[in-house]
């Protein structure tokens, strides 16, 4: 489902550029003489923007894209090996900027990040200007029939590392679906793409423009997450809640739902293995029955929407929720045990079973907006928590 939600816009956005690559020999004039600004004004915005949201992947990116799209249109690589090289060194070098992990843009963490850059430019120079025999035979080689290969000026050696690093990335994305995983696969095959083409200006202007834009919606879907999830569970965070309840009406029920004794499981077990609790019950949370929404409240506090149920109708999907969690045991490795959990003698890892009590109101109560159901869930919730934890009052 990620994979698929954050592969999709990058596929539209590659079929949109192959077609504005094919129809741009008909564009009017006027339209062209916006075109050939637009990847100066896309840079700019994406600079600035991954700048100021701190993101270094995408910035590095749109430096990437900056140097090929200003080594092709000036034409500086011109030599069969400078070529081959600038083809080469750009998808590895995106391979690397791409398993990185983000460390600044202006910051002292960022340094391997510019020494790969700067790696690159300098064995792009060194081998360009003395030109060693070794390298003409490793990259411009060739090993199957030429004519198999007339329909691109790439050589075979140039051929088998962009298809090496197109793989790469796509692990890469399979085992970490990401905005940013994913845009870096675009760029990939954009900058593949436009290294094939070489200097035509449909080739700069349209798949530039293409990259950037997937790094530009990089950029936004990553800030609106940082906005609206939050960042331990990935559910919907309070603010995602609020604009929720905005638009809501008619009937609904709101659940409140609270870990049992979790101060206590903090101070036995520790901090870390208290999120990775709060992370699991999220999990449960996603799975829900009955059409309900799932936000995290704040702390160890979680809210379930349901539209158009009355409580009763709400209830029986809620109490599945809760018995799941109960019935899943959580296993707390040996390490992350306190001292103070003196009981544990064996070496084995202990499971424990964590409760949640849910309290449950609805709009058919005269209360008036979503805030004031809300408030009469915490009160069920109050009960639910008196009537000895692990149930759901309403
Ligand atoms: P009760 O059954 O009455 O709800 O008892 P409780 O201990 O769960 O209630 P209380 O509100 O006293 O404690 C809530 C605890 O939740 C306190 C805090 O340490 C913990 N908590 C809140 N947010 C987080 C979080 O993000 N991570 C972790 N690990 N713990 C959190
Ligand atoms: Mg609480
Ligand atoms: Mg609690």
């Amino acid at each position: 489902m990620r994979t698929i939600k954050n592969l999709l816009p990058i596929i539209i956005l590659l079929a949109l550029s192959g077609y504005i690559y094919q129809i741009y020999p008909r564009l009017t004039q006027t339209i062209l003489n916006v075109v050939v600004f637009l990847p100066i004004v896309l840079m700019l915005v994406v600079i600035a923007l991954s700048i100021h949201f701190n993101r270094s992947t995408i910035f590095f990116y749109a430096i990437l894209i900056a140097i090929t799209n200003f080594a092709l249109g000036q034409e500086l690589a011109d030599t069969k090996l400078s070529y081959a090289l600038l083809s080469t060194l750009v998808p590895l070098t995106l391979l690397v900027l791409t398993i990185l992990p983000e460390r600044g843009i202006l910051s002292l963490r960022a340094i391997p990040t510019y020494m790969t850059l700067g790696l690159s430019l300098t064995i792009y120079l060194m081998i360009t200007s003395l030109s060693p025999d070794w390298s003409s035979q490793f990259i411009l080689n060739d090993w199957l029939p030429a004519r198999y290969f007339d329909w691109t000026p790439h050589s075979q050696a140039v051929l088998v590392i962009a298809f090496t690093v197109a793989i790469s990335m796509l692990v890469i994305f399979f085992v970490q679906p990401s905005p940013n995983t994913a845009t870096g696969l675009g760029v990939l095959v954009l900058l593949v793409i436009q290294l094939h083409f070489g200097y035509t200006d449909s080739s700069l202007n349209v798949l530039s423009s293409s990259a950037l834009i997937m790094c530009l919606y990089a950029i936004l879907q990553e800030s609106w997450r940082m906005a609206y999830l939050d960042e331990l569970t990935e559910l919907p965070a309070r603010r995602a809640l609020r604009e929720k309840f905005q638009k809501m009406g008619g009937l609904y029920t709101v659940a409140m739902l609270d870990v049992d004794h979790f101060k206590k499981f903090n101070d036995t077990y520790g901090h870390d293995t208290g999120d990775a609790v709060l992370r699991m019950i999220a999990n449960k949370m996603n799975k829900v029955t009955g059409g309900g929404a799932c936000y995290r409240y704040g702390g160890e506090e979680f809210t379930v929407v349901f539209n158009g149920k009355d409580r009763e109708d709400a209830k029986p999907h809620l109490e599945n929720l809760r018995e799941t969690i109960a019935n899943t045991p959580f296993v707390i490795n040996r390490a992350s045990r306190r001292k103070s959990d003196k009981k544990i003698k064996s070496k084995k890892n202990k499971s424990v079973k964590v409760t949640v009590s849910i309290g449950v109101a609805d709009s058919t109560s005269n209360s008036s907006t979503p805030w004031d159901i809300l408030k009469l869930s915490d009160k069920a919730l109050y009960r639910a928590k008196g009537k000895g934890r692990n149930c759901v009052c309403s």
